[in-house]
Protein backbone atom coordinates (compact mmCIF):
# COMPACT_ATOMS: atom_id res chain seq x y z
CA UNK A 1 0.00 0.00 0.00
CA UNK A 2 1.10 3.73 -0.90
CA UNK A 3 2.27 5.72 2.26
CA UNK A 4 -0.45 8.31 2.84
CA UNK A 5 1.38 11.22 1.78
CA UNK A 6 4.18 10.29 -0.67
CA UNK A 7 5.82 13.72 -0.51
CA UNK A 8 6.77 13.22 2.89
CA UNK A 9 7.80 9.52 2.99
CA UNK A 10 10.29 10.02 5.98
CA UNK A 11 7.50 12.26 8.14
CA UNK A 12 8.96 14.86 8.16
CA UNK A 13 6.11 16.59 9.29
CA UNK A 14 5.88 15.05 12.63
CA UNK A 15 9.58 17.42 13.32
CA UNK A 16 7.23 20.38 13.61
CA UNK A 17 5.36 21.28 16.79
CA UNK A 18 1.51 22.34 16.57
CA UNK A 19 2.20 26.36 16.26
CA UNK A 20 5.14 25.73 13.41
CA UNK A 21 2.20 23.45 11.47
CA UNK A 22 -0.25 26.55 11.82
CA UNK A 23 2.29 28.98 10.19
CA UNK A 24 3.32 26.67 7.59
CA UNK A 25 -0.55 26.36 6.65
CA UNK A 26 -1.28 29.60 6.89
CA UNK A 27 1.07 30.60 4.76
CA UNK A 28 0.60 27.67 2.35
CA UNK A 29 -3.43 28.42 2.48
CA UNK A 30 -2.53 32.39 1.52
CA UNK A 31 0.05 31.47 -1.43
CA UNK A 32 -2.65 28.76 -2.92
CA UNK A 33 -5.56 31.30 -2.64
CA UNK A 34 -3.82 34.61 -3.04
CA UNK A 35 -0.94 33.89 -5.65
CA UNK A 36 -1.06 30.49 -6.82
CA UNK A 37 -3.82 31.22 -9.42
CA UNK A 38 -1.95 33.78 -11.47
CA UNK A 39 1.71 33.49 -11.09
CA UNK A 40 1.99 31.88 -14.77
CA UNK A 41 0.54 34.52 -15.96
CA UNK A 42 2.49 37.41 -14.10
CA UNK A 43 5.74 35.41 -14.98
CA UNK A 44 5.22 35.21 -18.73
CA UNK A 45 3.92 38.98 -18.30
CA UNK A 46 7.23 39.70 -16.32
CA UNK A 47 5.13 41.26 -13.77
CA UNK A 48 3.29 41.06 -10.53
CA UNK A 49 -0.03 42.33 -10.87
CA UNK A 50 -0.45 44.99 -7.86
CA UNK A 51 2.56 44.34 -6.09
CA UNK A 52 1.89 47.01 -3.43
CA UNK A 53 -1.51 45.34 -2.54
CA UNK A 54 0.12 42.19 -2.45
CA UNK A 55 2.96 43.58 0.14
CA UNK A 56 0.16 44.69 1.87
CA UNK A 57 -1.53 41.40 2.23
CA UNK A 58 2.43 39.55 3.29
CA UNK A 59 2.17 42.16 5.41
CA UNK A 60 -0.77 41.87 7.29
CA UNK A 61 -0.09 37.70 7.17
CA UNK A 62 3.07 39.00 9.58
CA UNK A 63 5.34 38.01 7.34
CA UNK A 64 7.53 40.92 6.68
CA UNK A 65 10.65 40.79 8.89
CA UNK A 66 8.61 38.11 10.99
CA UNK A 67 12.45 36.99 12.53
CA UNK A 68 12.84 40.20 13.77
CA UNK A 69 11.58 41.94 17.22
CA UNK A 70 9.41 45.06 17.84
CA UNK A 71 8.61 48.24 15.66
CA UNK A 72 5.89 45.93 14.03
CA UNK A 73 7.41 42.78 13.24
CA UNK A 74 5.99 39.35 14.30
CA UNK A 75 9.17 38.11 16.43
CA UNK A 76 8.71 34.13 14.98
CA UNK A 77 11.46 31.83 15.26
CA UNK A 78 13.58 30.76 12.46
CA UNK A 79 12.16 27.80 11.94
CA UNK A 80 8.81 29.81 11.60
CA UNK A 81 10.57 32.00 9.03
CA UNK A 82 11.96 29.24 6.75
CA UNK A 83 8.56 27.38 7.08
CA UNK A 84 7.08 30.24 5.03
CA UNK A 85 9.91 30.34 2.99
CA UNK A 86 9.75 27.17 1.92
CA UNK A 87 6.16 28.00 1.07
CA UNK A 88 6.27 31.18 -0.39
CA UNK A 89 9.01 29.38 -3.49
CA UNK A 90 6.55 26.73 -3.35
CA UNK A 91 4.84 29.09 -5.32
CA UNK A 92 7.20 30.98 -6.92
CA UNK A 93 10.90 32.47 -6.20
CA UNK A 94 9.99 35.45 -7.07
CA UNK A 95 7.60 36.03 -4.27
CA UNK A 96 9.85 34.78 -1.74
CA UNK A 97 12.01 36.70 -3.18
CA UNK A 98 10.02 39.79 -2.11
CA UNK A 99 9.84 38.58 1.45
CA UNK A 100 13.17 37.73 2.11
CA UNK A 101 14.81 40.90 0.26
CA UNK A 102 12.06 43.16 2.72
CA UNK A 103 12.72 41.20 5.53
CA UNK A 104 16.02 39.70 5.94
CA UNK A 105 17.87 42.12 4.12
CA UNK A 106 16.67 45.85 3.66
CA UNK A 107 14.89 45.25 7.29
CA UNK A 108 17.10 43.61 8.61
CA UNK A 109 19.73 46.03 8.01
CA UNK A 110 18.03 49.10 9.83
CA UNK A 111 16.81 46.81 12.71
CA UNK A 112 20.75 45.38 13.18
CA UNK A 113 22.56 48.64 12.35
CA UNK A 114 20.30 51.52 12.11
CA UNK A 115 19.54 54.53 14.66
CA UNK A 116 16.44 54.50 16.52
CA UNK A 117 14.99 57.27 14.93
CA UNK A 118 15.53 55.04 11.19
CA UNK A 119 13.97 52.24 13.25
CA UNK A 120 11.06 53.99 14.19
CA UNK A 121 10.87 55.83 10.40
CA UNK A 122 10.56 52.47 8.49
CA UNK A 123 10.74 48.92 10.19
CA UNK A 124 6.96 50.01 11.35
CA UNK A 125 5.75 50.51 7.60
CA UNK A 126 8.32 47.85 6.31
CA UNK A 127 6.27 45.39 8.68
CA UNK A 128 3.14 46.22 7.51
CA UNK A 129 4.03 46.06 3.67
CA UNK A 130 2.92 49.68 2.94
CA UNK A 131 6.77 50.19 1.95
CA UNK A 132 8.59 48.26 0.30
CA UNK A 133 12.61 48.05 0.84
CA UNK A 134 15.45 47.18 -1.20
CA UNK A 135 18.95 46.17 -0.93
CA UNK A 136 21.94 47.62 -3.52
CA UNK A 137 24.72 46.08 -3.16
CA UNK A 138 26.00 44.78 -6.38
CA UNK A 139 27.53 46.75 -9.03
CA UNK A 140 28.36 46.42 -12.58
CA UNK A 141 31.57 45.70 -12.13
CA UNK A 142 31.18 44.07 -8.67
CA UNK A 143 29.20 40.76 -7.69
CA UNK A 144 31.23 38.42 -5.75
CA UNK A 145 34.08 40.95 -5.06
CA UNK A 146 31.85 43.62 -3.18
CA UNK A 147 35.07 45.19 -1.73
CA UNK A 148 35.75 46.10 -5.34
CA UNK A 149 32.50 48.43 -4.98
CA UNK A 150 32.30 52.16 -6.78
CA UNK A 151 29.68 54.13 -5.11
CA UNK A 152 30.89 56.15 -2.98
CA UNK A 153 28.98 58.61 -0.18
CA UNK A 154 31.39 61.89 0.84
CA UNK A 155 31.42 64.11 3.40
CA UNK A 156 29.43 67.83 2.06
CA UNK A 157 29.12 69.38 5.56
CA UNK A 158 26.56 68.03 7.55
CA UNK A 159 25.37 66.04 4.50
CA UNK A 160 26.78 63.18 2.32
CA UNK A 161 26.78 63.03 -1.22
CA UNK A 162 26.48 59.49 -2.81
CA UNK A 163 27.47 59.13 -6.68
CA UNK A 164 27.33 55.49 -8.15
CA UNK A 165 25.32 52.34 -9.81
CA UNK A 166 23.68 49.36 -7.88
CA UNK A 167 22.55 46.35 -10.49
CA UNK A 168 20.17 43.60 -10.20
CA UNK A 169 18.59 45.00 -7.31
CA UNK A 170 15.22 43.09 -6.40
CA UNK A 171 12.36 45.44 -5.75
CA UNK A 172 14.54 48.33 -6.65
CA UNK A 173 11.85 49.96 -9.14
CA UNK A 174 8.53 49.82 -6.59
CA UNK A 175 11.16 50.37 -3.21
CA UNK A 176 10.23 53.34 -0.79
CA UNK A 177 13.50 53.11 0.92
CA UNK A 178 17.12 51.48 -0.20
CA UNK A 179 19.60 50.39 1.83
CA UNK A 180 22.64 51.27 -0.43
CA UNK A 181 26.31 50.15 0.77
CA UNK A 182 28.64 52.71 -0.32
CA UNK A 183 33.00 53.20 0.09
CA UNK A 184 33.45 56.17 2.52
CA UNK A 185 36.77 57.22 3.98
CA UNK A 186 36.22 55.11 6.94
CA UNK A 187 35.61 52.11 4.63
CA UNK A 188 32.09 51.02 3.77
CA UNK A 189 29.14 51.72 5.51
CA UNK A 190 25.29 51.76 4.50
CA UNK A 191 22.81 54.63 3.67
CA UNK A 192 18.68 54.44 4.38
CA UNK A 193 17.71 56.08 1.16
CA UNK A 194 14.26 57.27 1.11
CA UNK A 195 13.97 56.55 -2.81
CA UNK A 196 12.11 60.16 -3.60
CA UNK A 197 15.29 61.61 -2.93
CA UNK A 198 16.57 63.81 -5.83
CA UNK A 199 18.77 62.11 -8.39
CA UNK A 200 18.09 58.35 -7.32
CA UNK A 201 16.41 56.38 -9.85
CA UNK A 202 15.45 52.35 -10.48
CA UNK A 203 15.04 51.21 -13.99
CA UNK A 204 13.70 47.89 -14.28
CA UNK A 205 15.84 44.84 -15.92
CA UNK A 206 14.42 43.69 -19.11
CA UNK A 207 14.91 40.37 -20.87
CA UNK A 208 15.40 38.58 -17.88
CA UNK A 209 14.65 34.40 -18.82
CA UNK A 210 14.54 33.80 -14.88
CA UNK A 211 12.42 35.31 -11.41
CA UNK A 212 10.49 36.90 -14.30
CA UNK A 213 7.54 37.44 -11.30
CA UNK A 214 10.28 39.85 -9.19
CA UNK A 215 11.21 42.95 -9.94
CA UNK A 216 14.93 43.70 -10.47
CA UNK A 217 16.62 46.98 -11.80
CA UNK A 218 19.17 49.41 -11.65
CA UNK A 219 19.88 52.13 -8.61
CA UNK A 220 21.29 54.97 -10.04
CA UNK A 221 22.87 57.64 -7.56
CA UNK A 222 23.35 60.78 -9.38
CA UNK A 223 24.77 62.91 -6.60
CA UNK A 224 21.95 62.54 -4.36
CA UNK A 225 22.40 64.47 -1.13
CA UNK A 226 20.65 63.44 2.38
CA UNK A 227 21.23 64.34 5.87
CA UNK A 228 24.06 63.08 8.24
CA UNK A 229 21.57 61.11 9.70
CA UNK A 230 21.08 59.05 6.99
CA UNK A 231 23.85 56.39 7.68
CA UNK A 232 23.38 53.43 9.37
CA UNK A 233 25.49 54.30 12.67
CA UNK A 234 25.99 50.58 14.24
CA UNK A 235 28.40 48.75 11.38
CA UNK A 236 31.29 49.53 9.42
CA UNK A 237 33.37 47.24 6.64
CA UNK A 238 31.64 44.75 4.76
CA UNK A 239 31.13 42.50 8.12
CA UNK A 240 27.45 44.93 7.61
CA UNK A 241 26.37 43.92 4.26
CA UNK A 242 27.96 40.27 4.55
CA UNK A 243 26.14 39.62 8.09
CA UNK A 244 22.67 40.84 6.60
CA UNK A 245 23.00 38.38 3.47
CA UNK A 246 23.91 35.83 5.69
CA UNK A 247 20.08 36.11 7.06
CA UNK A 248 18.44 35.89 3.52
CA UNK A 249 20.55 33.04 2.80
CA UNK A 250 19.52 31.17 5.33
CA UNK A 251 15.96 31.63 4.24
CA UNK A 252 17.08 30.53 0.79
CA UNK A 253 17.82 27.03 2.03
CA UNK A 254 14.45 26.60 2.96
CA UNK A 255 12.96 28.31 0.10
CA UNK A 256 14.47 26.21 -2.65
CA UNK A 257 13.33 23.16 -0.98
CA UNK A 258 9.61 24.67 -1.82
CA UNK A 259 10.99 24.87 -5.28
CA UNK A 260 11.72 21.68 -5.83
CA UNK A 261 8.89 20.36 -3.73
CA UNK A 262 6.13 22.02 -5.88
CA UNK A 263 8.24 20.24 -9.14
CA UNK A 264 8.18 16.99 -7.64
CA UNK A 265 4.91 16.71 -7.25
CA UNK A 266 3.97 17.78 -10.40
CA UNK A 267 6.32 15.12 -11.57
CA UNK A 268 5.13 12.33 -9.41
CA UNK A 269 1.43 13.10 -10.45
CA UNK A 270 2.04 13.53 -14.34
CA UNK A 271 4.14 10.49 -14.55
CA UNK A 272 0.77 8.09 -12.86
CA UNK A 273 -1.36 10.15 -15.20
CA UNK A 274 0.46 9.93 -18.22
CA UNK A 275 0.22 6.47 -20.49
CA UNK A 276 2.77 5.21 -23.30
CA UNK A 277 3.47 1.75 -24.19
CA UNK A 278 0.39 1.06 -22.90
CA UNK A 279 0.99 1.68 -19.29
CA UNK A 280 1.36 4.74 -16.84
CA UNK A 281 5.16 5.95 -17.43
CA UNK A 282 5.19 6.07 -13.73
CA UNK A 283 5.20 1.68 -14.26
CA UNK A 284 8.81 2.05 -16.08
CA UNK A 285 11.73 1.65 -13.88
CA UNK A 286 14.13 4.92 -15.27
CA UNK A 287 11.09 7.09 -14.41
CA UNK A 288 10.92 5.40 -10.55
CA UNK A 289 14.70 5.60 -10.30
CA UNK A 290 14.19 9.49 -11.08
CA UNK A 291 11.22 9.92 -8.26
CA UNK A 292 13.35 7.72 -5.74
CA UNK A 293 16.21 10.26 -6.64
CA UNK A 294 14.11 13.76 -6.19
CA UNK A 295 12.40 11.94 -3.20
CA UNK A 296 15.97 11.40 -1.85
CA UNK A 297 17.58 14.54 -2.30
CA UNK A 298 14.11 16.72 -1.04
CA UNK A 299 13.97 14.47 2.25
CA UNK A 300 17.80 15.26 2.62
CA UNK A 301 17.60 19.07 1.91
CA UNK A 302 14.31 19.50 4.16
CA UNK A 303 16.87 18.15 6.68
CA UNK A 304 19.60 20.10 6.52
CA UNK A 305 17.26 22.96 6.31
CA UNK A 306 15.42 21.73 9.75
CA UNK A 307 18.65 21.45 11.39
CA UNK A 308 20.19 24.92 10.39
CA UNK A 309 16.73 26.57 11.65
CA UNK A 310 16.99 24.21 14.77
CA UNK A 311 20.64 25.72 15.31
CA UNK A 312 20.00 29.40 14.41
CA UNK A 313 17.23 29.25 17.19
CA UNK A 314 19.47 27.44 19.65
CA UNK A 315 22.64 29.38 19.13
CA UNK A 316 22.56 30.94 16.18
CA UNK A 317 24.68 30.09 13.18
CA UNK A 318 28.28 30.64 11.76
CA UNK A 319 28.61 31.67 7.97
CA UNK A 320 30.01 28.23 6.80
CA UNK A 321 27.17 26.80 8.56
CA UNK A 322 24.85 29.11 6.10
CA UNK A 323 27.17 28.40 3.13
CA UNK A 324 26.21 24.07 3.61
CA UNK A 325 22.42 25.01 3.41
CA UNK A 326 22.57 27.47 0.62
CA UNK A 327 24.69 25.79 -1.79
CA UNK A 328 23.61 22.24 -0.87
CA UNK A 329 19.67 23.04 -1.58
CA UNK A 330 20.16 25.82 -4.39
CA UNK A 331 22.04 22.94 -6.26
CA UNK A 332 19.75 20.21 -5.30
CA UNK A 333 16.72 22.06 -6.32
CA UNK A 334 17.88 22.94 -9.52
CA UNK A 335 18.69 19.25 -10.66
CA UNK A 336 15.34 17.92 -9.03
CA UNK A 337 13.68 20.74 -11.14
CA UNK A 338 15.53 19.53 -14.27
CA UNK A 339 14.86 16.05 -13.65
CA UNK A 340 10.87 16.61 -13.17
CA UNK A 341 11.33 18.34 -16.64
CA UNK A 342 12.01 15.58 -17.98
CA UNK A 343 9.47 13.52 -16.27
CA UNK A 344 7.16 15.99 -18.31
CA UNK A 345 8.74 15.64 -21.33
CA UNK A 346 7.51 17.85 -24.19
CA UNK A 347 5.32 19.59 -20.76
CA UNK A 348 8.03 19.94 -18.77
CA UNK A 349 8.48 23.25 -21.02
CA UNK A 350 5.33 24.82 -20.87
CA UNK A 351 4.13 27.25 -18.25
CA UNK A 352 1.34 24.82 -18.30
CA UNK A 353 3.46 23.31 -15.68
CA UNK A 354 5.10 24.70 -12.49
CA UNK A 355 8.29 22.31 -13.38
CA UNK A 356 9.81 25.04 -15.64
CA UNK A 357 9.24 28.25 -13.89
CA UNK A 358 11.19 26.58 -11.08
CA UNK A 359 13.98 25.16 -12.63
CA UNK A 360 14.45 28.59 -14.61
CA UNK A 361 13.89 30.84 -11.44
CA UNK A 362 16.41 28.68 -9.88
CA UNK A 363 19.10 29.45 -11.75
CA UNK A 364 19.06 33.07 -10.06
CA UNK A 365 18.78 31.56 -6.93
CA UNK A 366 22.24 29.59 -7.94
CA UNK A 367 23.99 32.61 -8.73
CA UNK A 368 22.48 35.32 -5.86
CA UNK A 369 23.13 35.55 -2.34
CA UNK A 370 26.85 34.33 -3.20
CA UNK A 371 27.27 32.19 -6.10
CA UNK A 372 27.52 28.34 -5.96
CA UNK A 373 32.18 28.96 -6.56
CA UNK A 374 31.63 31.44 -3.27
CA UNK A 375 29.70 29.21 -1.03
CA UNK A 376 32.26 26.32 -2.29
CA UNK A 377 35.71 28.49 -1.14
CA UNK A 378 33.71 29.19 2.51
CA UNK A 379 33.16 25.90 2.86
CA UNK A 380 36.76 25.18 1.59
CA UNK A 381 38.20 27.75 3.74
CA UNK A 382 36.16 26.44 6.77
CA UNK A 383 37.63 22.91 6.09
CA UNK A 384 41.16 24.08 5.44
CA UNK A 385 41.93 27.23 6.93
CA UNK A 386 43.01 28.48 3.41
CA UNK A 387 41.08 31.18 1.60
CA UNK A 388 41.44 29.87 -2.29
CA UNK A 389 39.10 33.36 -2.83
CA UNK A 390 42.57 35.15 -5.09
P1 LIG B 1 30.56 37.61 -10.82
O1 LIG B 1 30.98 37.94 -9.43
O2 LIG B 1 31.13 38.41 -11.94
O3 LIG B 1 30.86 36.07 -11.07
C1 LIG B 1 30.81 35.47 -12.39
C2 LIG B 1 31.28 34.02 -12.24
O4 LIG B 1 32.65 34.00 -11.77
C3 LIG B 1 30.47 33.25 -11.18
O5 LIG B 1 30.34 31.91 -11.57
C4 LIG B 1 31.35 33.34 -9.95
O6 LIG B 1 31.12 32.31 -9.00
C5 LIG B 1 32.74 33.22 -10.59
N1 LIG B 1 33.76 33.75 -9.71
C6 LIG B 1 33.95 35.03 -9.28
N2 LIG B 1 35.00 35.11 -8.45
C7 LIG B 1 35.51 33.85 -8.34
C8 LIG B 1 36.59 33.28 -7.60
N3 LIG B 1 37.37 34.00 -6.79
N4 LIG B 1 36.79 31.94 -7.73
C9 LIG B 1 35.99 31.19 -8.51
N5 LIG B 1 34.96 31.66 -9.23
C10 LIG B 1 34.72 32.99 -9.14
N6 LIG B 1 22.40 42.00 -5.51
C11 LIG B 1 22.08 42.92 -4.54
O7 LIG B 1 22.95 43.60 -4.01
N7 LIG B 1 20.78 43.08 -4.14
C12 LIG B 1 19.76 42.37 -4.69
O8 LIG B 1 18.58 42.55 -4.30
C13 LIG B 1 20.06 41.42 -5.73
N8 LIG B 1 19.06 40.74 -6.35
C14 LIG B 1 19.35 39.93 -7.44
C15 LIG B 1 18.32 39.35 -8.19
C16 LIG B 1 18.60 38.57 -9.31
C17 LIG B 1 17.49 38.00 -10.12
C18 LIG B 1 19.95 38.32 -9.67
C19 LIG B 1 20.27 37.45 -10.85
C20 LIG B 1 20.97 38.88 -8.94
C21 LIG B 1 20.70 39.70 -7.82
N9 LIG B 1 21.73 40.34 -7.12
C22 LIG B 1 21.42 41.25 -6.12
C23 LIG B 1 23.12 40.22 -7.56
C24 LIG B 1 23.80 38.93 -7.15
O9 LIG B 1 24.01 38.91 -5.76
C25 LIG B 1 25.09 38.80 -7.96
O10 LIG B 1 24.71 38.51 -9.29
C26 LIG B 1 26.04 37.76 -7.43
O11 LIG B 1 26.62 38.17 -6.22
C27 LIG B 1 27.17 37.40 -8.42
O12 LIG B 1 27.79 38.55 -8.90
P2 LIG B 1 27.98 38.75 -10.48
O13 LIG B 1 26.69 38.49 -11.16
O14 LIG B 1 28.61 40.08 -10.67
O15 LIG B 1 28.95 37.61 -10.94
Amino acid sequence: PRPADPLDLLELDSLLTPDERAVRDAVRTFCDRRVEPHIAEWFEQGEIEDIRGLTKELGELGLLGMHLEGYGCAGMSAVDYGLACLELEATDSGLRSLVSVQGSLAMYAIHAFGSEEQKEEWLPRLAAGTAIGCFGLTEPDSGSDPGSMRTTARRDGDDWLLDGRKMWITNGSVADVAVVWARTEDGVRGFVVPTDTPGFSAPAIKHKMSLRASVTSELVLDSIRLPGSAVLPEVRGLRGPLSCLNEARYGIAWGAMGAARSSFRAALTYSGDRVQFGRPISSFQLTQAKLTDMALELAKGTLLAFHLGRTKDDRGLRPEQVSYGKLNNSRAALEICRTARTVLGANGISLEYPVIRHANNLESILTYEGTVEMHTLMIGQALTGQAAFR
